[in-house]
């Protein structure tokens, strides 16, 4: 479902050149739950941003059931992300103006633009916000947060479209132990659950054995592979 071949990124600015990405090539199955763990600087949030659309490689390819990002405008890559794929950011990426329950709805009107008006998925709505244990704040706006609140909002954000991929950035990067293990049981279940295909970004290892198959990396290759507990 997703496939990536030979996909490099080099940042440029003025004489400076980074290389976070060198020839990274990989295929993740439908239904599959995929950990990319490295360190800091080893280029896990550039292959994310790249996996999603949303910034363009130097070299290589990106494949989402079969179609190149290449071969599609902007317009139809955004079509896609909508369509497809729910992103927990890094940096959580919250609309400051709007509440935490604002910032889960106004997720679904997206995914749902230019189909018939669709009600959110109640049910959903309910299990997600209780398994992360935010159906307490979901009327504060992200700045009345903490930081793993947050982080918690935005999962819920990404999984309430019921996405066919799950792309998550350090997902338990600003959470304790417990709710660290709720949100990687979350994210395991709706992956059982729906048969999403999850590709969860962390330098947690522990976090990562949650995973069917763990990819390594390092200065911006994939060093090995290593199976998960699933
Ligand atoms: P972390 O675990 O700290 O989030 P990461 O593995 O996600 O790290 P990236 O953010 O992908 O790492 O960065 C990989 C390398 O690319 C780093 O050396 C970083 O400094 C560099 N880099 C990332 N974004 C940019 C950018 N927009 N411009 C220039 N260099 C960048
Ligand atoms: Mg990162």
């Amino acid at each position: 479902i997703i496939l990536a071949q030979d996909l490099s990124k080099t940042y440029r600015s003025g004489k400076l050149a980074v290389a976070a990405l060198r020839k990274v090539s990989f295929a993740i199955e439908p239904g599959e739950f995929v950990a990319i763990v490295g360190p800091s600087g080893s280029g896990k949030s550039t292959l994310f941003y790249i996996l999603g659309g949303l910034t363009h490689a130097t070299s290589g390819s990106v494949c989402i059931d079969g179609v190149d990002f290449a071969t599609l405008d902007d317009a139809e890559r955004t079509k896609m992300r909508r369509a497809k794929i729910g992103f927990v950011f890094q940096r959580f990426n919250l609309l400051p103006t709007l509440s935490a329950i604002g910032n889960i709805e106004i997720a679904h009107d997206i995914a749902n633009l230019g189909s018939p008006k669709k009600e959110i998925d109640k049910p959903l709505l309910d299990q997600l916000t209780h398994m992360l244990g935010i159906e307490g704040r979901l009327d504060h706006r992200p700045n009345e947060l903490s930081g793993g609140e947050q982080q918690r909002v935005a999962i819920a954000r990404a999984l309430i479209t019921r996405p066919a991929i799950v792309l998550a950035d350090e997902p338990t990067g600003n959470l304790d132990t417990k709710n660290s293990d709720a949100v990687l049981g979350m994210l395991r279940k709706s992956s059982r659950d729906l048969k999403q295909t999850v590709l969860m970004i962390t330098h947690n290892n522990e976090a990562a054995q949650i995973a069917d198959r763990i990819l390594h990396m390092r200065d911006g290759e994939i060093t090995h592979i290593e199976q998960g507990r699933g």
